[in-house]
């Protein structure tokens, strides 16, 4: 088991009324399985996920990532936790603009004081499809490629979870899917929870959740 989520209870306060936007949320990703969480805008999807990277703390319940509780970390754990051992994906690429796709990927490893970043980073760009566009910088890539150099990121410290959020919501159908294609290719042997109001990329995962009104349950369709 990758990931244990425990009743989890998220409210924000909002103009001096508090909206509940996590009510009951709990499930379980076992190994190597994907987990869509599908949901309209607005129902608390990038807010979970903020959850389950331990960049956003829950008012209750508990998130057991690798058997151990993300509630007993302190924020240098939780930082480390998020540099090493989880990728994280999201809707806009949020890569650094003044670095090169390269320099992107081999970011994290530098800080981690990783031997070969060049060679280990140049891999991960390889399996993403952008060997030739390395020294490129994001202004220079098209919205398909940045994505698959933020996937390449996401993936170079070889993280035991990817948190995806709308991966392909800033993409044409066709580039979508095909970085899609992608992300699923080389996250074949991981856990990945990826949020969507897609239902066609969903139907793409092991397994489907749907979160409405603060509640997670089972996908019916
Ligand atoms: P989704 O990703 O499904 O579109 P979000 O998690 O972004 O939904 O937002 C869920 C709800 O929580 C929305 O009503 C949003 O306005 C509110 N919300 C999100 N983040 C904050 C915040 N930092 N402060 C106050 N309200 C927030
Ligand atoms: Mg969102």
């Amino acid at each position: 088991m990758i990931l244990e989520v425990k009743k989890i209870k998220k409210n924000y306060q909002q103009a001096q009324r508090a909206i509940q936007v996590l009510k009951d949320v709990s499930f379980k990703l076992d190994d190597g399985k994907s987990l869509a969480i599908l949901g309209k805008s607005g129902s608390g999807k990038s807010t979970l996920l903020a959850i389950l990277s331990g960049l956003v703390g829950p008012d209750s319940g508990d998130i057991s990532f690798l058997g151990e509780s993300l509630s007993k970390k302190n924020e240098d754990d939780l930082t480390q936790l998020r540099a090493s051992k989880i990728g994280i994906i999201f809707q806009q690429y949020h890569l650094l603009a003044h670095l090169t796709a390269l320099e992107n990927v081999t970011l994290s490893l530098e800080i981690n004081k990783i031997a070969n970043p060049i060679q280990k980073a140049m891999k991960v760009l390889e399996q993403v499809g952008l060997k030739d566009r390395s020294e490129h910088f994001p202004y220079q890539l098209s919205g398909g490629e940045q994505q698959r150099v933020a996937i390449a990121r996401s993936l170079v410290m070889n993280p035991e979870l990817i948190l995806a959020d709308e991966p392909s919501g800033s993409l044409d159908s066709e580039t979508g899917t095909h970085v899609m294609d992608i992300l699923f290719n080389v996250t074949k042997s991981k856990g990945m929870v990826l949020v969507t109001h897609n239902k066609d990329l969903a139907h793409r995962c092991d397994h489907i959740l749907y979160l409405e009104k603060g509640v997670l349950s089972e996908y019916s369709g």
